[in-house]
C-alpha cells in the first residue's frame, strides 16, 4: 500500500495511529531508510550520504535499490508494507511495479490523504522535525531547544518548510498527484482521504482505506 499527500497532511500522524492499530506492517519511507542505512554505514547509506552531500536528489533507480533491499529484509517477517510518501511521480510508480514484481507482488491500493493549500502552509509554519529520527513535532507554536518525544533528539524546522519553498513544494506535489493518478485510477487503486479532520478522524479514514480494501 502506498500513503501519498502533500507536506504537512498528515501523513507521518496517521502512518503511526495505523501501524499501532496493524502489528506486523513494515514501514518504507525514502528519507528514513537512507537515513538509518547512512547511520549503520551501509553501502546504500554511504552512497546516500554522497548525494546529499552534492546536494542531489537521490537518483529514482537508487531508490529503487534501496526499496528492493527493504523488501528482502521485511518481507519475510511482515503483514504488509506501507509506502509512505512514494512514489512521488509517474517514473517512480512504473519503477515500483518493476521492483514489486520482482517480488511477485503488486501494489494493493493508492491511498491520496489530501488537504487543501492553505491548510498545508499554515500547518507547516507550525511545525519542526527531529534531526535523529525524522519525527515531526507540532507544537502549535515554535519552541526554541525543544527535544523529540520519540527519541530525544534535537528538533528544527526543516529548511524546506520556509514559506518561498514550501509554495514550490505545494506546486510540484499538486503536478505529482496528477501524474500518480493517471498512473493508477485505471486499476482502481485509488482512495481519498480528507485530511482536514483532527488526527484521530484521519487515521481511522486511513485504515479504512487500506484495510478494507485489501483482501
Ligand atoms: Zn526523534
Amino acid at each position: 500500500m502506498a500513503l501519498v499527500g502533500p507536506p504537512a497532511a498528515g501523513k507521518s500522524t496517521a502512518m503511526r495511529a495505523f501501524f499501532a492499530a496493524q502489528p506486523g506492517l513494515a514501514h518504507f519511507a525514502v528519507r528514513v531508510f537512507f537515513g538509518r542505512q547512512a547511520a549503520a554505514g551501509t553501502p546504500l547509506g554511504l552512497q546516500a550520504k554522497a548525494f546529499a552531500e552534492q546536494a542531489r536528489w537521490l537518483p529514482d533507480e537508487f531508490v529503487g535499490q534501496g526499496l528492493a533491499t527493504f523488501l528482502e529484509e521485511e518481507l519475510p517477517a511482515a503483514s504488509g508494507v506501507v509506502l509512505e510518501g512514494f512514489p512521488r511521480n509517474a517514473d517512480q510508480a512504473q519503477l515500483l511495479d518493476r521492483v514489486l514484481a520482482g517480488f511477485g507482488l503488486e501494489l494493493g491500493r493508492f491511498v491520496l490523504l489530501d488537504v487543501p493549500d492553505d491548510v498545508a502552509t499554515a500547518r507547516v509554519g507550525q511545525r519542526q522535525v527531529c534531526q535523529r529520527c525524522d519525527t515531526f513535532v507540532e507544537n502549535g507554536v515554535l519552541v526554541p531547544d525543544a527535544s523529540c518525544p520519540r527519541c530525544g533528539g534535537a528538533v528544527v524546522l526543516r529548511r524546506d518548510d520556509a514559506p518561498e519553498v514550501f509554495r514550490e513544494r505545494l506546486w510540484h506535489h499538486r503536478e505529482s498527484v496528477r501524474e500518480l493518478l493517471a498512473h493508477y485510477a485505471p486499476r482502481d487503486l485509488v482512495s481519498r482521504v480528507d485530511g482536514t479532520g483532527s488526527p484521530e478522524a484521519v487515521a481511522e479514514q486511513v485504515r479504512e482505506a487500506m484495510v478494507f480494501h485489501v483482501s
